[in-house]
């Protein structure tokens, strides 16, 4: 560059700098390049000899006084380029919320909704109402000892704002340590409850929309291994064993036994072998418990309570259980149908029973032990 250009940007560099002055910043170490920042200021980490034409040097920031009444929270600083989200998008209340004080009525209670199709239960999720403080009575359907054997009459009673499905009691029995309680607490949510530990001894209830049919199942955990005749006076009976511990299946199988034989009881008892996610530690087969289950006329399922696998088929099957030993219909009032389309669906099924026998596909796994849709 030569001298006299060198002079022409010299002028030109001068006669630029009153206006950005005249801008309103009367500040000289805001936009003087030569001047020192003023100490903490945001542009200050600049530095002399930055770019003189960041516009962050050309505006102040105007900084009100904090005030007394309002205290106001700092932004929170963005790491990243998403949106700031809360972790949680869905927030459910608890089991039971609301004003839980005598007199009050406006508790809320989970109800769990299933649905059952050729493929399996779907879970429909939960959704909460308000609960009525008409509680329903229970049967208390199973006699004491062989007055157990005599047909049932009963199904849960239904008293004013109560429930049309029945009010039914459950009581989960077997050794020590085989999961019991977690089975319990995987009941009553559909929320994943995993390994958290749980009070054992409680009673805990849950509603559950079956097919449309709202019923309440009362679940009896007991802490003692002494229990009351009283106590087992319920609607069905869910004896558990770990897979993993041989002794925990001999319990259970003296336990069916007492039910079936000494206690005399006809309602649906559920052999479960649970913590099925422990393969490698198996220690009891599937055939062995499956014949134990057979030979007292229970039902059979296998569980994994600490992943919450097929722990909503238990319940579902334990309230279809019920429901079936009761002879209860859940049937909802039928719908005129065209008797061209009647007969039809009668021509498909004898065409689809034939096929069945032809294929060996009989009614065998229906009336399994693994069943538990079906007596
Ligand atoms: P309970 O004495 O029969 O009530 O047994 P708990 O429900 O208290 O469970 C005993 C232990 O077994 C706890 O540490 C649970 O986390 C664990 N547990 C329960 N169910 C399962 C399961 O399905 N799989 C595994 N791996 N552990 C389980
Ligand atoms: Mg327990």
């Amino acid at each position: 560059m030569t001298q006299e250009a060198m002079d022409e940007e010299c002028i030109s560099q001068k006669t630029r700098r009153p206006s950005m002055a005249s801008s309103g910043n009367s500040t000289p170490s805001l936009h003087s390049r030569d001047s020192t920042p003023a100490p903490g200021h945001r542009g200050s980490h600049l530095g002399a000899g930055s770019a003189p034409h960041s516009r962050s040097c050309s505006f102040r920031t105007k900084q009100r006084p904090p005030s007394k009444d309002l205290e106001v929270q700092p932004a929170p600083i963005r790491r990243n380029s998403m949106p700031l989200v809360k972790p949680t998008l869905l927030e459910v209340p608890d089991r039971e919320v609301g004003d839980q004080s005598p007199g009050k009525e406006n508790k809320l209670t989970r109800v769990r909704s299933f649905k059952t199709t050729s493929k399996g239960v779907i879970n429909r999720g939960d959704s909460f109402k308000k609960k009525s403080t008409h509680s329903l009575m229970s049967t208390g359907a199973v006699g004491d000892g062989k007055k157990a054997r005599a047909p049932s009459t009963g199904r849960g009673q239904e008293t004013q704002g109560g429930n049309p499905g029945g009010y039914y009691k459950v009581i989960t029995l077997g050794g020590t340590g085989v999961g019991k309680s977690t089975l319990c607490r995987q009941f009553m949510t559909s929320e994943f409850t995993g390994f958290e530990g749980q009070e054992a001894g409680n009673t805990m209830t849950v509603t559950v929309q079956l097919d449309g049919v709202e019923s309440t199942l009362e679940f009896f955990d007991p802490v003692e291994r002494t229990i009351s005749s009283e106590q087992l006076q319920v609607d069905a009976y869910i004896v558990v064993f770990s897979i993993t511990d041989h002794a925990s299946f001999g319990v259970a199988n003296s336990i069916v036994r007492y039910l079936r034989v000494d206690f005399g009881t006809d309602r649906a008892i559920i052999l479960v072998a649970n913590k099925i996610d422990l393969v490698r530690k198996r220690k009891v087969s599937a055939d062995e418990a499956r014949l134990c289950a057979e030979s007292f006329d229970c039902k059979y399922a296998e569980t994994s309570a600490a992943l919450n696998h097929h722990v909503d088929e238990l319940l579902v099957g334990s309230l279809s259980q019920i429901r079936l030993k009761l002879n209860i219909s859940t049937v909802l009032p039928p719908v005129v149908k065209d008797n061209r389309k009647k007969e039809k669906k009668k021509r498909q099924s004898f065409a689809r029973s034939i096929l069945n026998k032809l294929f060996r596909r009989t009614a065998k796994k229906a009336q399994s032990c693994d069943n538990l849709y079906a007596l």
